[in-house]
């Protein structure tokens, strides 16, 4: 029997590199499966619904909610954004390691429903190399920019409530040292109850 997948956040400071990381992860292993999350936000420009996400009004969102359709959700700069139940169960059942890349709050309330998620936290080497990421990426006005770095001061505050730091200063290292973290954590002693009982029980008999 395939083992099942094991189910892992990845949050940062908006701007952080946190897309680049997961495509690049995506692209090199295909034992993972990315979240696509639900938000009552716009699409950027070159985002897809369905892709990036499915980008929903606000009232079928809060559908969502009622249904139980989500397994958590949460509000950030003046949006929704929640995870789709559905697709993570029916994927970590298949075997897949799942990965949620989701904001802080999302993230504790996930850890809280499901103790064994992994929590990885990606940042930028500096703060300001995170001021000069938003900006370079021209995809936000200076309103939405500093709403996005006040934000990212409250997360701060929370980001030692994560297992691991990642500092995302090249890409390529950053994306071993993600494998390699979600990977590990199969071998947790929590996961293999039954290999556990199943050596016990032959020692005992062997011993005998
Ligand atoms: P963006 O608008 O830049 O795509 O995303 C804004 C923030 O929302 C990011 O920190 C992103 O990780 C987070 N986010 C995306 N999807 C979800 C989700 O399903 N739930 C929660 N709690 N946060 C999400």
């Amino acid at each position: 029997m395939k083992e099942r997948g094991i189910l892992a956040v990845v949050s940062g400071f908006s701007g952080a590199g946190k897309g680049t990381l997961m495509k690049a992860l995506m692209g090199k292993y295909d034992n993972y499966a990315l979240s696509i999350s639900a938000t009552t936000r716009k699409p950027r420009e070159g985002e897809e619904h369905g892709r990036e996400y499915f980008f929903v009004e606000k009232e079928e969102f809060e559908k969502m909610i009622e249904e139980d359709r989500l397994i958590e959700y949460a509000r950030y700069v003046d949006h929704y954004y929640g995870t789709p139940k559905e697709y993570v169960m029916s994927q970590m059942e298949a075997g897949k390691d799942v990965i949620l890349e989701i904001e802080i709050q999302g993230a504790l309330k996930v850890k809280e429903k499901f103790p064994e998620t992994l929590l990885l936290f990606v940042t930028p080497p500096s703060a300001e190399e995170l001021k000069k990421r938003l900006v370079g990426r021209g995809t936000e006005t200076m309103e939405v920019i500093d709403a996005r770095m006040k934000r990212a001061c409250e997360e701060a505050e929370e980001m030692n409530r994560y297992d691991y730091l990642l500092i995302n200063d090249q890409v390529d290292r950053c994306v071993e040292e993600m494998h390699h973290l979600i990977q590990s954590q199969h071998r947790r002693m929590g996961l293999h109850g039954e290999f556990v009982a199943d050596m016990k029980e032959e020692l005992r008999k062997i011993s005998e």
